[in-house]
């Protein structure tokens, strides 16, 4: 089958090396002068399927105020008049239910799992490397009353069978021994030995030169103008270097597919959150993370990856406003030599902002549609790094008329229709 890949992100470069594998004719649509150049450029980097949970939740409303009220705020909110960015923040705020939540996570965690699982058996199959770590994850507490509070998430892992540590300042600093130079600071931690981090554009390139290996045609530099939708199929895609037509369209245009969609029929209800990052060089490797170091108060994640400190956070409903704010780059900058004062060289970081596609209820859109040779690898918000590899390989059984590995009913854009 001919397929043509509709955007080079971390999700449509794995769509396609899956589905060359399968023996398809794949040929990928990209604007940029290579893969992962936007929302997949310098993300957090991790690899968290033990923290695979949607932000709408029960509580979040009200602490959603409180975060916008801090000085080091990890939630921006530009007050616009864009009647899409309203729509999606009450279609989130319904989502802030206990069953919503429950619903939501359960179909977020089998997804974010398996991608795990895809990943370490990619990394065993074709030696690619990433400046990856297989590490864990630590959530760290400044205060008691958010060590207190963790009851609600420890009875979720529990319940996935997800395994975790609750660790004092002795047991964080034996995993970060870097810590013990500010340790002070913070109360405990929540460990996730099973998540892993890594540097996703560099996977993603990596992955890309397997996928042209096995035949994939990369068009970069190509910028889709158009999608052609006729009476229940795509008719083909106009770009500005002529047309493309395929048997099959897979849409991961992250962010940007909701206006890809237009005239299909399908209302997508992905809306863009801004998130930024900086990458420091290192200085001194022992005054560094190991891996990835959440700290719950800011919402900041800060994350080794090989000889650089990668920093990521905050949440800004900004449209597809891509300015990098200054205010972003103190608060990354405060947290980093907060917690790592040694670390690394802050002058020299590279500032850099992303759009995250998120749904309102975290979940991804994968799977089919109405429009009978489209699929959608969509909305994965905040967790598409984690997601890729299993929804690469979900598409491609999709695609091949195999049946995917984890439960797709909740994932594909119908769940919406049924309100
Ligand atoms: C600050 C920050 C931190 C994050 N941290 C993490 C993390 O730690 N772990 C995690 O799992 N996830 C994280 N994420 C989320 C993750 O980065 C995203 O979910 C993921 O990159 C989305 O990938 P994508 O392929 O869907 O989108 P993209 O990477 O945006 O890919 C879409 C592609 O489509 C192309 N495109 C768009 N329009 C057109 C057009 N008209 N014509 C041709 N091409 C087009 C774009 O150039 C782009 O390359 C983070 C995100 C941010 C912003």
């Amino acid at each position: 089958m001919k397929v043509a890949v509709l955007g080079g992100g971390v999700i449509g470069v794995t769509a396609a090396y899956y589905l060359a594998r399968d023996g398809h004719e794949v040929e990928v649509v990209e604007r940029q002068r290579g893969p992962a150049l936007e929302t997949s450029f310098a993300n957090a980097g991790e690899i968290s399927p033990g923290y695979a949970a949607p932000w709408a939740g029960p509580g979040i409303p009200v602490k959603a105020i409180k975060w916008m009220l801090m000085k080091h705020s990890p939630l921006v909110i530009w007050p616009l008049l864009d009647p899409a960015m309203w729509r999606w923040g009450l279609a989130m705020l319904a989502n802030c239910t206990e069953a919503a939540y429950a619903r939501n996570k359960g179909r977020m965690v089998p997804l974010a799992e398996y991608s795990r699982d895809c990943l370490r058996e990619l990394r065993a199959e074709t030696g690619i490397a990433y400046d990856e770590r297989t590490q864990g994850t630590l959530q760290l507490f400044r205060t008691q009353k958010q060590l207190d509070g963790i009851g609600k998430d420890v009875e979720v892992l529990q319940q996935y069978g997800v395994p975790f540590e609750v660790l004092d300042r002795d047991g964080f600093c034996r995993v970060e021994p870097a810590l013990r130079h500010t340790q002070h600071k913070f109360v405990g931690a929540l460990r996730l030995p099973g998540d892993e981090t890594g540097d996703c554009h560099l996977f993603t390139a990596r992955l890309a030169e397997m996928a042209a290996a096995l035949g994939v045609r990369f068009r970069y530099g190509t910028t889709i103008r158009r999608v052609r939708y006729g009476a229940g199929q795509v008719e083909g895609v106009d770009t500005d270097q002529g047309p493309v037509a395929a048997d099959r369209y897979v849409m991961a245009l992250g962010s940007h597919s909701t206006p890809a969609l237009r005239g299909s029929g399908i209302r997508l209800p992905v809306y863009p959150v801004k998130g930024y990052s900086i990458t420091v060089p290192i200085t001194d490797p022992d005054g560094a993370p190991e891996s990835t170091i959440m700290d719950e108060t800011h919402k900041v994640a800060v994350t080794r990856l090989g000889d650089r400190i990668r920093v990521g956070g905050t949440a800004e409903l900004a449209g597809y406003d891509l300015t990098l704010r200054e205010a972003r780059r103190h608060t990354l900058e405060h947290v980093v030599t907060d917690l790592f004062p040694r670390g690394g060289d802050v002058a020299r970081a590279e500032f850099w902002c992303g759009l995250r596609p998120m749904t309102p209820d975290g979940t991804p859109i994968v799977g089919a549609t109405h429009q009978a040779n489209l699929l959608l690898a969509t909305g994965h918000g905040t967790l598409g790094w984690t997601m890729a590899a299993g929804t690469g390989r979900v598409l491609a059984d999709l695609v091949s008329g195999r049946e995917p590995a984890v439960p797709v009913e909740g994932l594909a854009i119908g769940r919406y229709a049924r309100g």
